[in-house]
């Protein structure tokens, strides 16, 4: 009698893709037949994801679906407790391992080691890769052993030591099992529909969205990456952020294409490493929240967590929904809810804005970041909003208080960013543009806007503002 062999389980989280997928690969090579499964679990140990990010999975999932059935296998969708589905699904399949890649935001990471424990106590094996990350939490580390703060060292020291994993094709085919039933992903209603506020989302999540992204910013936007890279206006960066945060793409891959145009010769050296920068950016805060893990709730300076922050509804609600009266605000608020992302400089004059203009805990932005961007990942957003906030490990400090005005001048100085977005104001011209109360009754009357009706008037003034969040901080223990 021959007995047939017990097959794993492959527990899909945040890494949907086939390449380069070390959790995938082991599940292949142990030789048995694999479960792969994606487990959908809003339970409390974990931050539940945004609608934003909801709308991605579901792209994701229906995409990494049909390339698992292109090579024989099916991805069982699962709703519920990870632990308790994973032990109905050992006990329906008779499996004995479970390959995964971990997670290293650390509730999801204490969250993982636990079902790991607990299953490897009940005779299951697990088997913990790394595919998310450039190297794992707890490999970069300072000459006495502890966790980097600040971002160069971080970053040398990681480039000096981190091997590069070698490229991994997706398997042709993975032996699967049959017969298993799982949910329906339509019925999750992971994506909007009354309204379907996500109609005008331009994105291709996925495994191949990621790969024609990275293609399409290497053939284009990576050339005068270090400088475009600041002109909202412009396609000159990447827009791969939701598709590394879902795993669609390993971050060496997207580093070695660029390394690899240049030592082609299609771009400057230093585009190449401006670009592994950025991504080291994305490292660093993962990093960081590993080691730092009351930084999503508290000021990684505590003294910062005694600022006199405002209660101010209507401003906050005016900050979301693009209607502060500064343009360049406004605009990348509009930018947000419409596609789910937000260039980067101006996430930083937004974030600003919020923090010192409104004087609104930082909290606030990122729950509604966390909420509407479809790249929201909780270590880059906390350490970015802590970094804007002058509280983070390596921030940019207090003081430095960005003027939404000259900011939108110097970035979109031909103000087509602000005219995309803020089509209100597109017939008024460059001069006045960033700040159009300062306009001419004359100049505003041609270009057909009526300040308090068809866009806002500023809800503060920005002086004002920031004598008073300098005077707030200033106040801080230590503040001078
Ligand atoms: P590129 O310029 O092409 O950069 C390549 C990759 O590097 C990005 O995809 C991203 O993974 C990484 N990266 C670039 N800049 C940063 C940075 N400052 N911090 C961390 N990683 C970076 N990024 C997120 O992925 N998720 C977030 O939730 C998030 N929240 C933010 C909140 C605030 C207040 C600010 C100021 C920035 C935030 N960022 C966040 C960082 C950054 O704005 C985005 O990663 C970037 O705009 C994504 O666009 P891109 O892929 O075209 O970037």
């Amino acid at each position: 009698m021959t007995t047939r062999p017990r097959p794993v389980i492959l527990w899909f989280r945040k890494d949907l893709r086939l390449g380069d997928n070390p959790a995938l690969a082991q599940a292949v090579a142990a030789g048995r037949p694999v479960v792969p499964v994606f487990i959908f679990d809003e339970g409390p140990a974990v931050r539940p994801i945004g609608a934003a990010s909801r709308w991605w999975l579901h792209g994701s999932l229906r995409v990494l679906a049909a390339d698992l059935r292109a090579r024989g296998a099916s991805l069982l969708l699962r709703r519920g407790d990870s632990e308790a589905e994973l032990r109905r699904l050992i006990e329906e399949t008779g499996a004995d391992a479970v390959y995964m890649n971990r997670r290293f935001e650390p509730d999801a990471f204490v969250h993982d080691a636990d079902i790991a424990q607990a299953l490897k106590a009940d005779g299951v094996e697990c088997h913990g890769c790394n595919g998310a990350l450039l190297c794992r939490p707890g490999t970069v580390l300072n000459g006495s052993g502890g966790p980097y703060r600040v971002f160069t060292p971080f970053f040398r020291t990681l480039m000096a030591t981190a091997s590069v994993p070698p490229p991994m094709t997706a398997p042709a085919a993975i032996a699967s099992v049959r017969g298993l039933s799982g949910e329906a992903l339509e019925d999750w209603a992971l994506r909007p529909t009354a309204p379907d506020w996500a109609a005008g989302f331009d994105w291709t999540p996925g495994e191949a969205g990621a790969g024609d992204a990275l293609a399409a910013f290497v053939s284009g936007g990576l050339k005068s990456y270090s400088k475009g890279r600041d002109r909202p206006a412009e396609p000159a960066t990447s827009r791969l952020s939701p598709h590394l945060h879902w795993g669609e793409i390993h971050p060496w891959r997207a580093i070695e294409a660029a390394r690899r145009a240049a030592s082609d010769g299609r771009i400057a050296p230093a585009e190449a490493d401006k670009f592994a920068a950025e991504v080291g950016w994305r490292e660093f805060s993962a990093h960081l929240l590993h080691h730092f893990p009351q930084m999503t709730d508290t000021a990684f300076r505590p003294e910062y967590d005694r600022l006199p922050w405002r209660d101010d509804p209507a401003g906050l609600r005016a900050w979301k929904r693009g209607l502060t009266g500064y343009p360049v605000v406004d605009a990348g608020m509009r930018q947000l809810w419409a596609m789910g992302w937000m260039h980067n400089r101006v996430r930083m004059i937004v974030a600003s804005f919020l923090i010192k203009d409104l004087l609104i805990d930082w909290r606030a932005g990122e729950a509604w970041f966390w909420d509407t961007l479809v790249d929201a990942d909780l270590a880059s957003n906390v350490q970015n909003w802590q970094w804007v906030a002058g509280s983070g490990a390596d921030a940019s400090p207090w003081f430095r208080i960005f003027n939404p005005v000259t900011q939108g001048q110097k970035f979109d100085a031909d103000g087509r960013y602000v005219r995309r977005w803020v089509p209100a104001l597109k017939d008024v011209p460059d001069r006045w543009l960033h700040a159009p109360w300062t306009a001419p009754p004359a100049v505003l009357q041609a270009a057909g806007v009526r300040l308090g009706r068809d866009y806002p008037a500023p809800i503060v003034d920005h002086a004002e503002a920031r004598d008073r969040a300098l005077r707030a901080l200033r106040a801080l223990p230590g503040g001078s």
